[in-house]
């Protein structure tokens, strides 16, 4: 069976930076997706169209193809005091409300004093991301799986 919209598919993978680094990693069936339920970056899973069960392969997406790039204009200094009794530190994400009263999750990119600079980016915009890719099974999904648009399962959501 091919991979193709409305197949559920196992993946075992491997992320890494352009320098090697592993960012992430799945293995032994503990992935699944629903295939064009935009469920995963949009460059790899273009590149999965087609595979089988047993196909290997090493894809290569870039930013735009994956998180974006990075835009600098969401880096932005804030005092210590907005965030009450927590306390920062290079790394650590938070919640903070935008103008627009959405909520998005800012990484803490520096603390000097009594100032900190947070970070609105995804913590993968502008990373070239090498995903090292085995497809373990593809299957049909479930009307319920089609319905929630996302894949069930031991290796999927769990309601
Ligand atoms: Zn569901």
């Amino acid at each position: 069976m091919q991979i193709a919209a409305d197949k559920v598919v196992t993946l075992d993978y491997t992320l890494t930076d352009d320098q090697g680094a592993v960012i992430d990693r799945s293995q032994e069936g503990q992935f699944a997706y629903l295939h064009g339920g935009s469920n995963i970056i949009p460059g790899l899973e273009r590149a999965l169209e087609g595979k089988q069960a047993g196909d290997e392969l090493k894809v290569r997406v870039t930013p735009e193809e994956g998180y974006g790039e990075r835009n600098d204009s969401l880096t932005q200094e804030v005092p210590l005091e907005a965030f009450g009794d927590a306390d920062p530190q290079p790394g650590m994400q938070f919640h903070a409300e935008a103008e627009d009263g959405q909520t998005m999750a800012v990484t803490v990119a520096a603390r000097d004093g009594d100032m900190v600079t947070i970070d609105g980016n995804h913590p993968l915009a502008g990373v070239n991301l090498n995903f090292d890719v085995k497809v373990v099974d593809v299957r049909d999904a479930a009307p319920e799986e089609l319905e929630h648009g996302h894949a069930h399962g031991d290796a999927g959501h769990a309601h």
